[in-house]
C-alpha cells in the first residue's frame, strides 16, 4: 500500500500526511457513521474542500455515498 510506503521512507513527509489526514472526518451518508480519514486508511493532503466518494462504510459495511470533509472548515453541500 501507498501508505506504508510513504512511512517507510519519508518518516517526515508520513508524519505530517498523517496529522493532515486525522483532521478530515468520513462521514456515511446512510448511517452517519464518522471517522478520520486516517483511520478509514485514507491520507488526505494539502486538500480543501468537502468532497463525496463511493466507498464502503466500515459502520453499516454497507457501500454508500462517503462525505470527507474538514470538521473546523465545514462547508454547505453544494
Ligand atoms: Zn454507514
Amino acid at each position: 500500500m501507498l501508505r506504508n510506503l510513504i512511512i517507510r521512507f519519508f518518516p517526515r513527509l508520513a508524519a505530517t500526511m498523517e496529522a493532515d489526514s486525522h483532521r478530515w472526518m468520513v462521514q456515511c451518508r446512510r448511517c452517519g457513521h464518522e471517522e478520520s480519514v486516517w483511520d478509514s486508511g485514507g491520507i488526505r493532503y494539502k486538500a480543501r474542500g468537502t468532497v463525496w466518494r463511493y466507498g464502503k462504510c466500515s459502520g453499516c459495511g454497507n457501500r454508500s455515498m462517503l462525505r470527507v470533509y474538514l470538521p473546523e472548515q465545514d462547508e454547505p453541500d453544494s
